[in-house]
């Protein structure tokens, strides 16, 4: 008899982007991390940290940081809860309201998570195709008769956002829970997050991080917000000391220093819309996006596919992610880096399609 569980035994680690080698200069557009660094008053409260906030056991209510949330999003501390990075509350979404047996619907494609970690609880996971252009269908998204619904929005790796009208037209046609996965929010249009939703639905449930727009991909933290007896039954499920001493202070510098991660958002943003127009020159097809990175397929050409692309520009040092899945696969999704970034990334691109 085996010592493991055979589902678990059965699962493929979760696919992550290549890690550059060290010691060469690389430009990292793999894995959607921010290329600015965080607000110098996060660098500032890491110093500052003292021995005995190292030695003693953190807050185990993290009020702090649920207070700091609070006031910032306007939001009841009640309705709030922080995890290590926004993946540790996927995974308590299964031990907590999904469980063996049940199953989750999300769109096709989407952050392949959810399928490793529904996977490990024993959970479905069920892909409803997105439309030919990528839109999001929330009919058949209704349709689909899983427990939960899951809708990463803005989507990855496609970058698109499906409106709020069309989401609260996902949660009010639903009796069961809906989870609207914000990573990339801060990224969006004014007016694109659900939020304005909580106060009308008690099965909505939205989940935020620190690691995209707040460069904290390092600290490992997130949170989301839900009615009261969401977040009461995820405190049930969770560990004690969920979130460390250190990654919290760093996530409350973070929220104070609003105009620095505003100015990085609006530098991000402004990089992508110019990177978008000269990839259109290049004969690339490129997704409208609203997040930090950009769905685009190369021009085509013979012996030259996205994957060989992708392995062309890394040998060069430059390192963007290729999916190897049917809807996906002509496709290349790149991070929008520095402008000094996504300038050596045109060269080398005009390079290769020479
Ligand atoms: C990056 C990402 C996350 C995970 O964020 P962490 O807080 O670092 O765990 C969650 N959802 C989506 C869609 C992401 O892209």
């Amino acid at each position: 008899m085996s010592i493991i569980m055979p589902h678990i035994d059965a699962l493929t680690t979760y696919a992550l982007g290549e890690q550059p080698p060290e010691g060469v200069q690389s430009v990292k557009l793999n894995q959607n991390e921010s290329p600015y660094p965080p607000a110098p008053s996060v660098l500032q409260a890491l110093r500052d940290m003292n021995e005995e906030e190292l030695r003693r056991y953190p807050d185990a209510a993290c009020s702090e940081l649920r207070e700091t949330l609070s006031a910032h999003l306007k939001v009841d501390k009640e309705q709030l809860f922080c995890g290590n990075g926004s993946s540790e509350i996927i995974s308590l979404i299964f031990k907590v309201f999904i469980g063996p047996g049940g199953s989750i619907a999300v769109t096709d494609p989407t952050f392949g998570l959810y399928h490793t970690v529904a996977a490990s609880f024993q959970a479905g996971c069920k892909a409803i195709p997105t439309r030919d252009d990528f839109t999001v269908d929330v009919d058949v998204l209704l349709a689909s008769g899983a427990k939960a619904i899951v809708l990463v929005n803005p989507n990855a790796p496609t970058g698109l956002l499906l409106s709020s009208s069309e989401v609260e037209r996902l949660v009010s046609g639903f009796a069961g829970l809906v989870v609207i996965d914000e990573a990339y929010i801060d990224f969006a249009e004014p007016g694109a997050s659900s939020q304005p939703l909580l106060a009308k639905y008690t099965n909505l449930l939205i989940l935020r991080t620190f690691s995209k727009a707040y460069a904290l991909c390092g600290a490992r933290v997130g949170y989301c917000m839900a009615d009261r007896a969401l977040i009461t039954a995820l405190e049930k499920g969770r560990d004690i000391y969920n979130v460390n001493s250190i990654s919290r202070k760093l996530a409350i510098a973070a929220i104070r220093d609003e105009a620095y991660v505003k100015d990085t958002i609006v530098q991000t943003n402004r990089s992508r819309e110019k990177f978008i127009l000269s990839l259109r020159e290049l004969g690339f097809e490129v997704l409208p996006s609203q997040t930090n990175f950009v769905l685009c397929a190369p021009p085509i050409k013979e012996g030259l596919d996205a994957k060989q692309m992708e392995k062309r520009l890394a040998a060069a040092h430059i390192f963007v992610r290729h999916f190897d899945q049917p809807r996906l696969r002509g496709m290349l999704r790149i991070s929008i880096g520095t402008e000094s970034d996504m300038k050596r990334l045109l060269a080398e691109l005009v390079h290769i399609l020479a």
